[in-house]
């Protein structure tokens, strides 16, 4: 079969037939009919975040397709099964993984990044658990809902409850992930939101799917957000990018007893102390999301309260994927269809 894999970061994906994989007793083979090219495997590829990877490895970690062939011990799923892949890997037996954090396992076999991925024609998922069907969702459509939809989605439920009507959560980046956050804030929420990016045609996109203000960042931020809100700042501020620059801006917007939200991948550090942030101040991250969250975002897939923006590319143009990516001219999710 087809497969784009990492040699050393750094260097392209290279397109080249490999074996078809084995399936085992407990395993699914997925046909893939779409997986989502996502930001933080740029990262990998260019070797800015350190992780510890088995290479040469298959990248691709939002996937869906069709159930190729089920492994003797599989039951509930049949041939032709139209399939989102819960990527979140883990070892299945720890707490996390019983009490359906999967996600948070700390063996991380996640999937294109712990495992060979979806960046090819079949995928190997190892344990029927790890899929939910799709029950009349288009699977190129399903394939960005089990990343950038799922992720924000966790994020969004961190901050839901503390968004009472009359609020204002700010959401940073408005790129694939961010998209799917500012439609999950409208959909979970009563806040209205601000939406900052620095490129004015994601600012626009924002706009359509609802942002109530959008701002560019390279106005100042916080001052901005301090106006629209009245002088308070955001009750929510979810920081897509997660470099040293939007946690400023995040840390400028926010008010008093605000919940900062990092969830892009972007290194970056803010400085904390008492009298240094907002009062009552809370900081966390966001992983991911577990298997449940995922048919969460499904079912309002499916209801059509979210939606994916989507453009499909063949295998053989994934590096050129990469790079529109890498220069932000991607507006919606790029999808691989091999
Ligand atoms: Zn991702
Ligand atoms: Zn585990």
């Amino acid at each position: 079969m087809r497969a784009a894999r990492l040699y050393e970061p750094g260097q392209l994906l290279r397109i080249e037939d490999v074996p078809v994989p084995k399936t085992p007793p407990d395993g699914v083979r997925v046909r893939i009919a779409g997986s989502g090219v996502c930001h933080s495997d740029l990262h990998i590829i260019r070797g800015h975040m350190a992780m510890p990877l088995s290479l040469p490895l298959t990248l691709g970690h939002e996937n869906a397709g069709y159930v190729e062939e089920v492994g003797a011990g599989v039951t509930g799923f049949e041939p032709g099964d139209a399939v989102a892949v819960f990527g979140g890997w883990g070892c299945g037996t720890c707490s996390f993984c019983r009490g359906g954090e999967e996600q948070l396992c700390d063996v991380m076999k996640w999937v294109g990044i712990g495992r060979d991925g979806g960046y090819a024609e079949f995928l190997l998922v190892p344990n029927q658990r790890h899929l939910v069907k799709l029950e009349g969702l288009d699977p190129v459509d399903a394939a960005p809902l089990t990343d950038a939809g799922l992720t924000p989605y966790r994020a969004v439920k961190k901050v839901a409850p503390h968004l009472p009507p009359g609020s204002w959560a700010v959401t940073i980046g408005v790129g694939g992930l961010g998209q799917f956050g500012l439609q999950f804030l409208k959909v979970l929420t009563a806040a209205q939101v601000v939406a900052v990016d620095i490129d004015d045609d994601k600012l626009a996109l924002a706009a359509e799917l609802g942002a109530d203000a959008t701002l560019n960042a390279r106005q100042d931020v916080g001052a901005e957000v301090k106006r629209i809100t009245g002088g308070e700042g955001a009750q929510a501020v979810l920081d897509f990018v997660g470099n040293d620059a939007t946690l400023q801006a995040a840390l400028a917007a926010a008010g008093r007893g605000c919940r900062i939200v990092v969830v892009g991948l972007g290194g970056g550090t803010f400085p904390y102390s008492f009298m240094g942030v907002p009062s009552e101040l809370k900081v966390t991250n966001s992983v991911w999301g577990s298997r449940r969250d995922l048919e969460e975002v499904l079912a309002l897939g499916r209801q059509g309260k979210v939606k994916a923006t989507v453009e499909r590319h063949s295998l053989e143009e994934i590096n050129e994927v990469f790079d529109r990516l890498e220069r932000g001219e991607v507006s919606g999710r790029a999808v691989v269809v091999p």
